[in-house]
């Protein structure tokens, strides 16, 4: 072989091989030694196969080849083994030599290797393998004109575009809220300073858009840059944050704003308010006698009512007021931007007319009110809790003053407030410190004008304010469930007093007290004891009488009924009393076995006056005698209205005529007097 043609070949940095027609090895360059891991001794052995032997086919080619037109060079991709076993990829270049007659002289071969661009491939096509499966769409965009360069399957299909469409389009088509010259360069900007994560709006090529999450990078490559955007739907995420967000902020049964976002929207009037430097008004909104509807109904009904209720009071509020349910039966209602208060009076005044209008409750229909509290910011108060606060006390008040009506907030609410809280405090050490007594007050006998029983009366005596009576305190002991024991206590005083007066003045003699529905709710069962009480101090049921409110008897729970009728089975008297103030029905008096009603002192007050109090009581005497039951009327003042009621049938009268409550001694005074004649 030519020498200057070996010195060619021995520098080559590709693999050459000049071999024999046989087959056998003439010349093998340094390059192709390193290739195969030979040494030059080895490599001309006989032994040493550079081909392995599965590679029959290709090998098969070359000779055909070879044989149909050996001097034209072919190449072929092809396999050789490292001595190691390693298979090592190449491709082939080989041609015959002639010799001077033209035959096959030798062979001369290049291999190329292609280990390190098949590896390549294979992780190119990995790589993309990688990118099409992936689950989020990635793009890389030209970061000067925002023109997509590139896109994995999703990508594309996510869109709705074939992938050659995607390369012919720019990232404002898909973002719509960017524009190429500004918000682009922009996000670019912002990408290249470290701001990488985003949330914005994909559009699809039918129009539909989806919320994603977009995390950008910048790369840049020489002299180039590449924007990289990873982006991630997020639809199922946003529905389920929306859907969260609803239950922390919504109630599920009205869905009016709650509590919760309540707060959060009077932060942000308040905001507002303090620019524009204009007024809020926060209402509270308590329905009356929402708790008797929803106990005599049942709770499904009370529903429906709340529901109506929240319709009713949205029509009367703007779009941009705030209207939340706080819980129960309570509203409440943010009017922003007022500009003078007498807004507000015309808005409540809807509301109560609205809410006057009877509730159809499936069969039944009912009539509620409500009692509304209103306070303005910032007159009243700067922050959303003195604000509620305010509207609050003003609520209570407006149900004080005998509710279906609304009240302003007024720094004297905030007064009596403070008091309550004293007289709360107060309460609790009443009865341990013997500050309680009772006093007594006749019933009379209509006809013969004779003392039938006597109603014991509740007194506090406080030791800085003097006598309470029960209207000041009972609500707040019923709040407190103070009344538990309380009523305990009344009762037990009463027995020690019937005991004596049986014992000293008249054997049958009777005295009723008063009960409250918050007693017979009592988790101590205090009033399962009383029956066995009177028994072991030897006293009959008819010793004692039972003074029940309206109330009790529309409160659906069911050891009430229970009580009720173990006293009326022990020969216990029950008294309705306040009759015709409340919600109780002819119904309801059948039901519950009530011996007396006491007609409220309301009805009796302008009996002289008033004729349709006489109508009203005359008719109560007629049904109440038709049932079996007894009346008793109260608060008789004067001996007109004692004859009007005698006339009218009615039984029983107590009131001033007869004698003011009396302590225990002064009553006693009266018996006797009654011994006497
Ligand atoms: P009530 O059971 O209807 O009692 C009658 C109230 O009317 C008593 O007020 C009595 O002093 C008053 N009164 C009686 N005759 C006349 C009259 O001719 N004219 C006027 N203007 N008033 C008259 P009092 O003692 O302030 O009690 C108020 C309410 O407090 C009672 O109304 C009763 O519901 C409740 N109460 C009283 N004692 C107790 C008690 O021990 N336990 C419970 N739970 N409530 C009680
Ligand atoms: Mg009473
Ligand atoms: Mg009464």
């Amino acid at each position: 072989m030519n020498k200057g043609l070996i010195r060619i070949l021995d520098a080559a940095p590709v693999a050459m091989v000049v071999s024999h027609p046989d087959g056998s090895f003439e010349y093998v360059n340094p390059a192709m030694l390193q290739m195969l891991g030979y040494t030059e001794d080895e490599i001309y052995q006989k032994e040493v196969t550079i081909s392995p032997p599965d590679e029959w086919a290709s090998n098969q080619v070359i000779r055909e080849q070879l044989k149909t037109s050996p001097f034209t060079p072919i190449t072929i991709e092809k396999r050789y083994v490292h001595k190691s076993g390693r298979i090592i990829p190449g491709l082939l270049t080989i041609v015959a030599l002639p010799d001077a007659k033209g035959d096959v002289e030798r062979l001369i071969a290049q291999i190329v290797d292609l280990s390190q661009r098949k590896k390549e491939e294979e992780s190119l096509w990995l790589l993309t393998l990688l990118l099409n499966n992936a689950h989020d769409a990635i793009y890389v965009a030209d970061p000067l004109s925002g023109g997509i360069l590139e896109c994995n399957r999703l990508g594309h299909e996510r869109l709705g575009y074939t992938h050659d469409e995607m390369l012919r389009m720019n990232v404002t088509d898909i973002n719509k809220s960017l524009s190429v010259e500004t918000s682009w360069q922009e996000m670019v900007e912002k990408t290249k300073a470290g701001d990488n994560i985003r949330e914005s709006i994909h559009t699809h090529k039918d129009g539909s858009s989806f919320p994603v999450e977009a995390s950008v990078s910048y790369v840049t490559k020489g002299d180039k840059g590449y924007m990289i955007s990873v982006i991630r739907d997020i639809t199922v995420r946003k529905k389920n944050e929306a859907i969260i967000w609803k239950q922390a902020n919504f109630d599920p049964l009205t869905e009016l704003p709650n509590r919760r976002l309540l707060q959060d929207r009077l932060k942000q009037e308040i905001k507002k308010a303090q620019r524009s430097k204009q007024r809020i008004a926060v209402l509270y909104l308590d329905l009356d006698r929402f708790k008797e509807v929803n106990d005599s109904l049942g709770h499904p009904k009370g529903d429906v009512l709340l529901v109506e209720t929240a319709k009713r009071l949205k029509s009367c509020v703007r779009d941009s007021d705030t209207l939340a349910r706080q819980g129960g039966d309570e509203f409440a209602i943010i009017l922003g931007e007022l500009g003078e208060k007498n807004h507000v009076e015309r808005v409540v005044k809807d509301i109560l007319t609205k809410l006057s209008e009877p509730f159809q409750l499936g069969d039944d229909r009912v009539y509620v009110s409500a009692s509304i509290g209103i306070c303005f910011y910032p007159d009243d108060g700067a922050t959303p809790e003195s604000l509620f606060k305010g509207a609050d006390l003003a609520m209570y008040s407006a149900k004080d003053q005998g509710r279906n009506c609304f009240r302003y907030f007024t720094p004297s609410m905030h007064q009596a407030a403070i008091t309550r809280i004293g007289l709360v405090r107060d309460l609790r050490e009443a009865l341990e410190r013997n500050q309680f007594h009772l006093v007594y007050q006749p019933v009379v006998d209509l006809t013969t004008g004779e003392i039938h029983n006597a109603e014991a009366l509740l007194r506090w005596q406080h030791p800085e304010q003097g006598i309470l009576y029960p209207l000041e305190f009972i609500t707040i002991a019923e709040e407190t469930k103070l009344i538990a024991d309380i009523g305990s206590w009344v009762f037990h005083q009463a027995v020690r007093q019937i005991l004596n007066w049986r014992q000293n003045h008249d054997p049958d003699f009777k005295i009723s007290i008063n009960t409250s529905p918050i007693q017979y709710r009592d988790s101590k069962e205090e009033m399962k004891r009383w029956i066995p009480y009177l028994q072991e101090q030897g006293l009959p049921g008819q010793a004692l009488a039972i003074e029940i409110t309206e109330g009790v008897l529309m409160d659906s729970h069911t050891g009430i009924t229970e009580q009720l009728i173990h006293f009326h089975a022990a020969g216990i008297d029950v008294v309705l009393d306040d009759f015709g103030t409340g919600y109780s029905s002819l119904a309801h008096l059948k039901k519950f076995d009530v011996d007396y009603i006491k007609i409220d002192r309301t009805f009796i007050k302008d009996l002289t006056v008033n004729p349709d109090d006489l109508v009203l009581c005359e008719a109560i005497v007629a049904m109440a005698h038709k049932l079996g039951i007894k009346v008793i009327a109260e608060g008789i003042e004067t001996p007109e209205q004692r004859e009007i009621l005698k006339t009218a049938g009615c039984d029983y009268g107590q009131g001033y005529l007869f004698s003011k409550p009396v302590t225990a001694t002064e009553f006693e005074q009266l018996l006797s007097q009654k011994e006497q004649t």
